[in-house]
């Protein structure tokens, strides 16, 4: 314990550790370790941002998908999985609303959709900054040439959000089908990263055959990247996919890896995640108090939100949703917090 305690000292003065570092700190979680964790990074978050919570708005523009990630329910060969499509107008009505509930980020999300070539995405892009030039705009659209990334970051897109899901290669190949590598990954991260788009990264946590020593390398590559965001989220399985069970200790091990990853990126826009509030009823402001200082409520419109469906359970009418942001509101006030209305850009 005490050598733990050291380590997470070592972490919040250097930032950093090696590899074997982070696979003990990690190996000695307990209750007492996560709480230290949690209380640094409160107070680094306090720092840098206050109590203030960013809110983005997410809409879920497409869950057709070229793509077979074992561990994805909109995965291609998901014949269960009803699929759908916003276009630009669905698109613009969801920023209509949001704008008018105090959004000033949207975040387009969807499955490697065919449809949105860099003409289409770039137009939609182009008319949300006419319309709400106070607003950012992230995409999550998945992998793309350095080309596309370039037109899209042209046309207005502020962030990017493309997890790296886990940095072992062989962990990643065995998560995905042979065409998708995590060279290629990390190649549409630099890309990003160097274009000039604020860049997130991020992973799963309790993924099949995932153990510390993966999460070590996931910590020592968010180190090493310096993401803007950092997207971690439990990983659920869903029943059409050949992942089956759930982990026990996940929902610690998030909140555990979430202090930890403020530790290490003091600045980093890190999202609480629906999963975490999937897998429990306060999971969101668990995130909050761990260390996390962004909450993504659903601004799609209701007829598709349960079509997008990652994993089982996903919620999709309650909290979640843009529309019940003041009781969002609520809840993060009960623990302290402060939703603003605000683009919510990183800290340089
Ligand atoms: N196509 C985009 C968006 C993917 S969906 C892209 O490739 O980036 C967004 C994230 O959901 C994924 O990066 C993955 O980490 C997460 N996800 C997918 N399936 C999941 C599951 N079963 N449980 C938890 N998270 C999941």
């Amino acid at each position: 314990m005490t050598d733990a305690i050291r380590l997470l000292e070592t972490l919040e003065r250097e930032r950093s550790l090696s590899l074997e570092e982070y696979r003990a700190l990690l190996d000695a979680w307990s209750p007492t370790l996560a709480a230290a964790a949690a209380e640094k990074a409160v107070a680094v978050r306090q720092r840098v941002y206050g109590n203030t919570v960013f809110v983005r708005g997410l809409i879920e523009v497409s869950n057709i998908c070229k793509n077979d990630c074992l561990y994805c329910g909109i995965r291609k060969s998901n014949t269960a999985c009803e699929r759908y499509r916003l276009e630009k107008d669905d698109i613009l009505v969801c920023c209509e609303e949001g704008y008018a509930l105090g959004f000033r980020t949207f975040v387009m999300q969807g499955g490697e959709d065919g449809y949105f070539t860099d003409d289409r995405l770039c137009d939609i892009v182009r008319s949300i900054k006419e319309r709400y030039p106070d607003c950012a705009v992230t995409l999550s659209m998945g992998e793309r040439s350095r080309e596309s990334y370039e037109r899209l970051y042209e046309a207005g897109a502020d962030r990017y959000l493309l997890r790296h899901e886990t940095a072992d290669a062989e962990h990643y190949a065995r998560l995905h089908p042979s065409t998708l590598t995590l060279a290629e990954r990390m190649r549409c991260l630099r890309d990003l990263k160097e274009i000039g788009f604020q860049t997130g990264c991020g992973f799963m946590v309790g993924s099949p055959y995932q153990t510390t020593e993966e999460l070590a390398k996931d910590l020592k590559f968010v180190e090493e990247f310096q993401p803007a965001m950092c997207g971690i989220g439990p990983f659920i399985p869903h029943k059409d996919t050949p992942f089956k069970g759930y982990e026990a200790g996940t929902l610690e091990m998030t909140c555990f890896l979430l202090s930890l990853v403020r530790l290490i990126v003091p600045t980093v826009l890190l999202p609480s995640t629906t999963a975490l509030g999937t897998i429990h009823p306060t999971g969101r402001e668990l995130g909050i108090l761990a260390g996390a200082n962004v909450v993504m409520p659903n601004l799609s419109p209701l007829s598709v939100r349960k079509k997008y469906m990652l994993y089982d359970g996903k919620i999709a009418t309650g909290d979640e949703s843009a529309q019940s942001l003041q009781h969002l509101k609520e809840r993060m006030a009960s623990i302290g917090y402060r939703i603003v209305v605000d683009r919510g850009d990183v800290k340089r």
